[in-house]
């Protein structure tokens, strides 16, 4: 049986760098077994929120919630014990180990060889194109192939939730349709939760179930995916009218 409600729910967090706000009191809730996007103008805050939620910069005031206790503040290490997995903007692949290789490293915590090679097993069900590749050095592949990649790694240990800092930063057009359609199967299939954020904004929101716009380090507008696509202050400040 599934559980609905929210699996993370983020209030009124401010953070920033070198005691500098850049974040005014986020408040925002990601729905349990759902997609939920966040898009905003380039350096409004959306990679720092993640930042924050996931440990990475300190929190100077608010509080982060995961299902329903208060992590506000732990690290990364544990929050991925926790079931909390997250994709940076930047990431990288090691291009001179193979997928496969790649992909035990996101299981690195882990000993039992025979699970980890299960595990990659599972992934490579969601990206077909990575097993044809997986005896391959990273090196090798194409640009979406190494984002593909990278996802895949930060869902090795099988998280509740994942932050996906832009996954289809770098990809071509038709590459980004694919990145996003495997989300929602991934979604549909085994029930994680998802928060990305995004800059391909209608793409992104046309398979969200729930969207937040981000503005100088606040949210000014929220609702279902749809909804915001058909708001015209939404279209036309950030997606081209
Ligand atoms: P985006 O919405 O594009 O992901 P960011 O959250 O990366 O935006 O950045 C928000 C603001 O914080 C920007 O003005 C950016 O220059 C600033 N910023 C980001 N990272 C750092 C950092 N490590 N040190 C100082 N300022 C930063
Ligand atoms: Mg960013």
């Amino acid at each position: 049986p599934r559980e609905d409600g929210d699996i993370l729910t983020a209030h009124d967090v401010h953070a920033g760098y070198g005691g500098f706000d850049i974040l005014q009191g986020i408040t925002l809730a990601v729905p349990r077994h759902q997609i939920t996007c966040i898009v905003g103008p380039n350096g409004s805050g959306k990679s720092t929120a993640f930042k924050a939620i996931y440990g990475l910069i300190k929190i100077r005031l608010g509080t982060v919630d995961f299902e329903g206790q208060n992590i506000t503040g732990q690290r990364p290490q544990d929050l991925l014990k926790l079931g909390i997995a997250m994709l940076p903007q930047l990431s990288t692949v090691f291009p001179g180990l193979t997928v496969e290789e790649n992909l035990a490293l996101g299981m690195y915590v882990v000993r039992d060889k025979r699970r980890i090679k299960a595990r990659i097993d599972e992934i490579f069900d969601l990206f077909p194109r990575l097993r044809e590749r997986r005896r391959q050095h990273a090196s090798t592949l194409s640009g979406g192939e190494r984002r593909a990649l990278e996802i895949g790694r930060t869902l090795m240990l099988d998280p509740r939730l994942v932050l996906l800092d832009e996954p289809s930063v770098g990809l071509s057009p038709n590459l980004v349709s694919e990145v996003f359609a495997q989300l929602v199967e991934l979604k549909e299939e085994t029930g994680i939760s998802v928060l990305m954020v995004e800059q391909n904004a209608k793409s992104a929101l046309s398979i969200s179930d729930l969207g937040y716009v981000i503005q100088r380090g606040r949210v000014s507008h929220t609702g279902s995916g749809a909804e915001l696509l058909g708001d015209p202050e939404v279209r036309h400040s950030f997606l081209g009218g």
